[in-house]
């Protein structure tokens, strides 16, 4: 079993205190989430300045965050959105997207929804050459066309394998874009542009660079084995956060200056046109600006000592599901000694239900507030309702200070809603 060996104390700032946590905590209970206004939009506003003096446009991942809210604010600082369903789709169209402010990179993509993004629009990532007829039928066939590339094998930077395209179930092969290419091309497709998602959470400057140079060589060739020329590369997510204190946070200028650097040098070098750039971004937009608070409700001394939660697995899968590390701050002993090794866990018939593992904390007491680090993206969208655990409420803290409610709780009465049972009526 993995062993969190990371000193609690000096670790990471957080952009509230306990006292703001206990006062939100008195007027909602605990758990929540909150989010930082001011994180978010200085992150798109760097992002945006990092790639200044290039046609550039970021699309955030609404999977990452599915709030309206965080939507809306996203919205006025200038992003677009990357929706992947039908409802991320209605969100953004309530938040006042439209045409090619979405981006529709889905998967496995259910008729409707194809209907819906067309109605909206949105740019179509193709994920499959079969889609073209399936779409053809559903919503017919736009003048802008995304093509989503897997190229196989495994991906590296500099020799080191940081994934495998090989085994993942996304994009087509080299040989179906072009003969996508060449299919679209003659159904009358204007636009294209190339998308590829090769790793996740890259803390290293260089994916991005790297990911430029394939999509920019396949640009190339497709240039050359079908006369279509590729308009915009879609750069899609992958860029990491420091979920660990001793992480490096990535350079987003380095990163801009590199892929700048690549297309600059690739297409003076081939006489090709510059490209726009499109990213879909979500855990490097709002994963750091985002934590859960949770209240300490049991200790417990077996062969191990265990922290219980009011909040679980179903509310941050992500530690459960990939062993992923969340920093945990214990609210009010930012400056004790971890004098303490804990497993931090949750309530769920579940043995991984544990936000952490072996972590050195301060000690810690029932009633004690913790807050978990970087779960703004991932986080509350990945939860569910397992062992009949509902979801918590969602808190925007705002520039100016002041906090508003943007999703309450659950409630039993969320939970039952589902079910219209004959003569078992669950009172409430
Ligand atoms: C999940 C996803 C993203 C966002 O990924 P992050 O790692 O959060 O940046 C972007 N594009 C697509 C197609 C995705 O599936």
């Amino acid at each position: 079993m993995r062993v969190d060996n990371n000193n609690a104390a000096g670790g990471k700032k957080l952009f509230f205190n306990k006292e703001t946590a206990e006062k939100i905590a008195a007027e909602i209970g605990t758990p929540y989430y909150i989010y930082d206004e001011k994180g978010i939009k200085d992150t798109v506003r760097e992002l945006k300045s990092a790639f200044g003096g290039i046609e550039f446009k970021e699309y955030y991942a609404v999977k990452a965050c599915p709030n309206p809210y965080i939507i809306s604010l996203l919205k006025e600082a200038g992003t677009g959105v990357d929706c992947s369903s039908y409802t991320e789709l209605l969100m953004a169209k309530a938040c006042g997207f439209s045409g090619s402010d979405i981006m529709f990179s889905s998967n496995v993509t259910p008729a409707e929804d194809f209907e819906l993004a067309r109605s909206l629009g949105a740019i179509i990532n193709f994920d499959d050459i079969t889609h073209i007829e399936f779409l053809e039928k559903h919503g017919g066939i736009p003048d802008t066309i995304c093509l989503r590339y897997n190229p196989g094998g495994d991906f590296r930077i500099s020799g080191a394998i940081m994934g495998a395209p090989g085994e993942a179930k996304y994009g087509m092969t080299r040989a179906q874009i072009f003969e996508a290419c060449r299919i679209l091309k003659d159904r009358g497709v204007r636009t294209f542009g190339l998308h590829s998602f090769l790793a996740s959470n890259m803390l290293g400057d260089e994916y991005w660079e790297s990911l430029t140079e394939v999509l920019l060589g396949l640009s190339a060739d497709i240039f050359s084995e079908t006369g279509v020329t590729v308009s915009f590369i879609n750069l899609s997510g992958g860029i990491g956060i420091p979920y660990r204190p001793e992480d490096k946070p990535v350079d987003i200028y380095k990163v801009a200056d590199s892929v700048k650097g690549k297309i600059e040098g690739y297409c003076t070098e081939k006489g090709l046109p510059v490209p726009a750039v499109k990213a879909e971004l979500g855990r490097y937009i709002t994963g750091p600006h985002g934590v859960l608070v949770a209240r300490v409700i049991h200790k417990k001394n077996i062969y191990r000592n265990y922290l219980g939660l009011d909040a679980c697995a179903a509310n941050l899968m992500r530690p459960a599901m990939y062993g992923s590390y969340h920093h945990i701050t214990v609210l009010g002993k930012e400056d004790l000694e971890p004098a303490r090794i804990y497993d931090v866990t949750g309530g769920l018939c579940e043995n991984n239900d544990k936000f952490a593992i072996q972590r050195p904390l301060p000690e810690t007491d029932i009633g004690d507030l913790v807050a978990i680090h970087d779960a703004g993206a991932h986080g509350f969208a990945m939860g569910y309702n397992y062992n009949g655990k509902l979801r918590s409420a969602e808190v925007l803290l705002k520039e100016d200070g002041t906090y508003r409610l943007i999703r309450r709780a659950e409630t039993p009465k969320d939970y039952f809603a589902t079910f219209d049972f004959p003569g078992a009526e669950i009172k409430l």
